[in-house]
């Protein structure tokens, strides 16, 4: 089927014009399953695509409880209040439900939820990682076709949804809790080798002491690893998200690497290397979705795989032998 062009056009128009319920709609069709509906999502995006790749694209993440959705909901308004729109988006590919949270649920970010130069949008539905994050990457150029100028992705700090939004966004903030010794024995190398910036919240009342403790050894713990960059090396601040003390200060460093990155270069060729990525991430999340709809292939794969489980078939002759199924 080819793609219904007046539809597309006045999707196009609506979006342009930052009709939110257009910007809703182009959402869902960029988010829907079914093929016709992906052919005009295509379609959609080639046409918004000129007006994409101009937003700040941050993400955000940190474990359930750490204060992310506190923290966009102040640092959002801070930033509507200067001027700027803003869209928050989430990847949450191991279900819509993290501890009891919701990412990007509009009832944890009440300021932004009422503020008309905002907009949420939740995780798209549970599905792999790959399928999640693609949909969340045409959101956001959906969100820039908007208007929107600050994209803000949260995630959790959980599996490989991390890598997934750093792939998505220029600058990756870490959040962290407050704490010291065995709490920070948990710090993953490839969290830190991800953050541009590293912020322990909750650095008030009781909790001031051993935020600070929490930032020095979070700074200890950057010193070993050799920086991504050779103009930044990844700071680390204490901030409150309930006092709001210090957002106005890890916003200024998400501007500074911004910056820093772009001055030399390094911005713009890591936005290529993320286009190219994506491309390929595209091709495989295709292939898989061709390989297990193909009949043949769906046919023969219980028996293939009992005998791999049963240790009776080995393992390269069965993927030889799907291999030859869909005529590799
Ligand atoms: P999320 O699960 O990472 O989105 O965390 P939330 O934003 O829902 O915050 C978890 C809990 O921490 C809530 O009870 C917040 O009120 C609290 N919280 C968030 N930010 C701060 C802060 O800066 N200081 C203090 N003391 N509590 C905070």
């Amino acid at each position: 089927r080819s793609p219904d062009l007046a539809g597309i056009a006045a999707l196009v128009s609506g979006v342009r014009a930052r009709n939110r319920a257009a910007v809703a709609r182009a959402i869902t069709l960029v988010e829907s399953k079914k093929p016709a509906h992906q052919a005009d999502a295509r379609a959609l995006l080639k046409e918004l695509l000129p007006f994409t790749g101009r937003a700040t694209r941050v993400g955000i993440t940190g474990v359930p409880g750490v204060g992310k959705s506190t923290t966009i909901d102040v640092l959002g308004s801070h930033l509507t209040a200067k001027g700027h729109r803003v869209a928050v988006l989430a990847v949450d590919p191991s279900s819509t439900r993290t501890g009891g949270s919701i990412l990007g649920d509009k009832t944890r970010m009440v300021n932004l939820a009422a503020d008309d130069n905002a907009f949420i949008r939740p995780s798209p539905s549970a599905g792999t990682l790959g399928g999640v994050a693609a949909k969340t990457r045409e959101t956001m150029l959906v969100c820039e076709a908007a208007g929107y100028d600050v994209i803000l992705i949260e995630t959790v700090g959980i599996g490989q949804s991390e890598t997934a939004v750093s792939d998505l966004t220029d600058t990756f903030v870490a959040l962290m809790l407050p704490g010291a010794g065995d709490e920070l024995q948990g710090i993953k190398k490839g969290l830190l080798e991800l953050a541009d910036l590293i912020a322990v919240n909750k650095a008030d009342g009781d909790n001031l002491a051993r935020a600070r403790i929490a930032a020095a050894e979070y700074k200890a713990a950057l010193h070993i690893l050799a920086p991504a960059s050779a103009v930044w090396q990844p700071p680390v601040i204490t901030y409150s998200a309930a006092t709001k003390e210090g957002i106005e200060l890890l916003w200024s460093h998400v501007l500074d690497h911004r910056k820093k990155t772009s001055d030399v270069g390094e911005l713009q060729e890591k936005r290529r290397t993320q286009q190219v990525k994506w491309m390929w991430a595209m091709v495989d999340d295709r292939l898989k979705t061709k390989i297990h709809s193909d009949p043949t292939v769906r046919a023969r794969v219980p028996a293939l795989e009992k005998a791999v489980a049963e240790g009776t078939l080995p393992v390269s002759l069965a993927a030889e032998e799907i291999a030859a199924l869909l005529g590799f």
